[in-house]
């Protein structure tokens, strides 16, 4: 049976660069609820400064919203052996709906929580920077560009820095998190499909954890 991984963890906590290595390596797509909000607000239409505003505030974009877009997202032929949920389920409402769609489309879901504690997500988010060209994430603590601001694929553009990776923004992120998502760590490991990674490692060390879940099926579930 095909799989939905869902990875979960705080903002900053490393989700996005951990399932930009498992879709390249393993070959199932990465679904970023995060990205597709933000390319979807580029538009000049009334929805796209809707989703602008409530990205840039820290906030949740709505339940009904998120909910059809990923059910479309994850119809796709691509998604057919599986796919990597990366921001979603964020909210109570949004895994009810997941436990539907998994059986609607006859596949597991593999909860990983990649766990970093609170004192380190503020310098992980602000410090972020990704290449406009091929997404590739960069902080300039923990990440530093070799070439000042730069990818090194792709040198012609500087970095790109979120409206929301800003200091103000990260406390009703967290709070936002704590609030919403984190009760969802509760009910996937209450139905037994919940793994936890130390998020502290290195970011390949992460991946070998990660890998070895998604492979066996089973590490001792948390
Ligand atoms: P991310 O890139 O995952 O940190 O998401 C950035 C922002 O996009 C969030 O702060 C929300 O405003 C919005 N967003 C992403 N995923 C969701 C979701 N599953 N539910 C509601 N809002 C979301």
């Amino acid at each position: 049976m095909s799989k939905i991984i869902v990875l979960m963890g705080a903002p900053g906590a490393g989700k996005g660069t951990q399932a930009r290595l498992l879709q390249e390596r393993l070959g199932l797509p990465q679904i970023s609820t995060g990205d597709i909000f933000r390319a979807l607000s580029k538009a000049n239409t009334p929805l796209a400064d809707e989703v602008r505003a409530i990205q840039q505030s820290g906030r949740l974009i709505p339940d009904e919203v998120v909910i059809r877009v990923v059910e479309e997202r994850t119809s796709q032929d691509d998604c057919r052996n599986g796919y990597i949920l990366d921001g979603y389920p964020r909210t109570a409402a949004q895994a009810e709906m997941l436990e539907e769609l998994a059986a609607r489309q006859s596949k597991t879901l593999t909860a990983i929580l990649i766990d970093v504690p609170l004192e380190l997500l503020e310098k992980r988010i602000t410090g972020r920077r990704s290449c406009p060209i091929c997404g590739e994430i960069y902080n300039i603590y923990f990440k530093p560009p070799k070439m000042d601001n730069r990818c090194y694929l792709h040198p012609e553009r500087e970095l790109t820095h979120r409206a929301d990776d800003t200091r103000e923004k990260v406390r009703v992120r967290l709070e936002t998190y704590e609030h919403e998502t984190a009760p969802l760590i509760e009910f996937y490991e209450r139905t037994g499909r919940l793994h936890r990674v130390g998020g502290t490692q290195a970011s390949e060390a992460i991946y070998a954890d990660i890998e070895r879940i998604v492979k066996n099926g089973i590490v001792a579930a948390a």
